[in-house]
């Protein structure tokens, strides 16, 4: 089975935007079993996107576009892809219905060219758009008059948005693989997600044992965490993934925070939330960085109780209630300091969990005693409060995203019991 996607907008080819859809995608298709063979990104030019098509028509069984579905001059690909298909374009009734609907709720006057949006070329199956104006398309190009033998392809055009081509991708075009595109054999894939430990330790833990079982196994390292994905086809599959979860799960389960899409944050978000327990944060190197990871969860209002950004020594006094004399004689990072403001910051607001963190984030201000990198992160609970000292000599964001995710997995250990 060949799968491509083309990715149009001249912002990707501008570096103004990433492109996020190839990413994404792949990823999903992969989780699914399917196996991207071919990814292009092009501008929106006419002969552009008629080319990228008619190539990726001349091989694929499917093809995915993304972007240029939007009322303005520079979406071009469903009138570009008609014209190359010979296909009229016809209004949707029920794209215009929600275009109507949309501005209506806003009481905002309809611009004429809104419309074309609604356009669909004749005989296309309309994927509606739950998060914007423009519905995608899928068209069964069959026969198809650019693969040898004709044989069939599946054309489908995605919104370029991300917060609208996402949903549409999991309400509208997983549910059609299965029937549209079926694969030979049955596939099973698990991601686990893990922090605090880095993947060469985590392949010497259980690169052996998993090769054992001759399933594939794939590492993803990001910012302090790695993705063990686990993927197995054929039959049997299932029952071989179940097992080698078990392995990674007997070896380096305290490191594993959740499967799929789960974030370190929203597990301590379900966690508090269940446990029906208050976070506050104290925060100074990472200006406020885990309060907005924390406030990205959905339902964060039951838990986040506030976060203090306190970067200067006055305002940890001022407002955390920090002693002067623990800042003088320790100085600002420290172990004491950070104690210190995970207690005040606990007391302050009444919160059962504290976290705080204070350190140096460089490029100037380290010593040789506490060089750049250096960070004390705190936690205060109902029983004690403990602080833990890091090192994490990187630029500024990756130290702020570094540090954030210590913190956050401070409180995720003392929430699952580890030691
Ligand atoms: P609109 O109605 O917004 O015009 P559209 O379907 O025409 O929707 P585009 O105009 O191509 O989509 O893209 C809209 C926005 O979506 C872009 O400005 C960009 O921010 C984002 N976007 C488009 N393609 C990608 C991509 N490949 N990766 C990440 N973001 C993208």
């Amino acid at each position: 089975m060949t799968i491509e996607l083309i990715n149009t907008g001249s912002e990707l080819m501008l570096g103004r935007a990433l492109n996020t859809h190839q990413q994404w995608i792949c990823r999903q298709m992969a989780d699914l079993g399917y196996t991207v063979n071919r990814q292009v990104a092009i501008p929106d030019a006419p002969h552009e996107i008629e080319a990228a098509v008619r190539e990726s028509l001349s091989r694929a069984d499917l093809i995915i576009t993304t972007g240029g579905l939007g009322p303005t001059s520079d979406d071009l690909t469903r009138d570009r892809i008609a014209g190359l298909l010979g296909r009229n374009l016809r209004e949707d009734e029920e794209a215009v219905r929600r275009i109507e609907q949309f501005f209506a709720a806003r009481r905002r006057p309809m611009p004429d060219k809104v419309k074309t949006q609604a356009l669909v070329p004749e005989g296309a199956m309309v994927l509606q758009n739950a998060h914007g104006l423009a519905p995608g398309v899928a068209i069964e190009v069959d026969p198809n008059p650019f693969r040898p033998g004709n044989a069939p392809s599946l054309l489908i055009m995605l919104p370029g948005p991300p917060r609208e081509l996402r949903p549409m991708f999991k309400d509208s075009v997983i549910p059609m693989l299965p029937n549209k595109l079926p694969l030979q054999n049955p596939f099973f894939s698990r991601t686990l997600r893990t922090v605090g430990i880095g993947e060469s330790v985590i392949q010497e833990r259980i690169g052996a044992l998993i090769a054992e079982l001759g399933i594939e196994v794939g590492y993803c390292a990001r910012v302090s965490q790695v993705d063990i994905r686990l993927a197995a086809l054929g039959n049997g599959s299932q029952k071989l993934i179940a097992a080698a979860e078990e392995i990674v799960r007997k070896h380096i389960g305290d490191y594993i925070f959740g499967l799929e899409e789960d974030t370190l944050e929203s597990f301590i978000v379900r966690e508090l939330t269940a446990l029906g327990k208050t976070l506050a944060t104290a925060e100074s190197c990472t200006g406020g960085l885990i309060a907005n990871q924390i406030t990205n969860v959905p339902g964060a209002s039951a838990v986040l109780l506030a976060g203090f950004v306190t970067y200067s020594n006055a305002a940890k006094e001022k407002f955390l209630g920090v002693r002067m004399e623990t800042l003088k004689a320790h100085g600002a990072v420290s172990e004491a300091t950070a104690l210190e403001m995970a207690e005040a910051v606990r007391r302050e607001t009444g919160a059962d969990y504290a976290l705080s963190v204070t350190g140096i984030a460089g490029p100037s201000g380290g010593t040789h005693e506490k060089p750049v990198g250096t960070v004390f992160v705190g936690l205060a609970t109902p029983e004690k409060t403990i602080a833990r000292k890091y090192y994490n000599p990187y630029d500024r964001e990756t130290f702020k995203q570094v540090t954030a995710y210590q913190a956050l997995d401070l409180l995720r250990r003392k929430l699952s019991a580890i030691a």
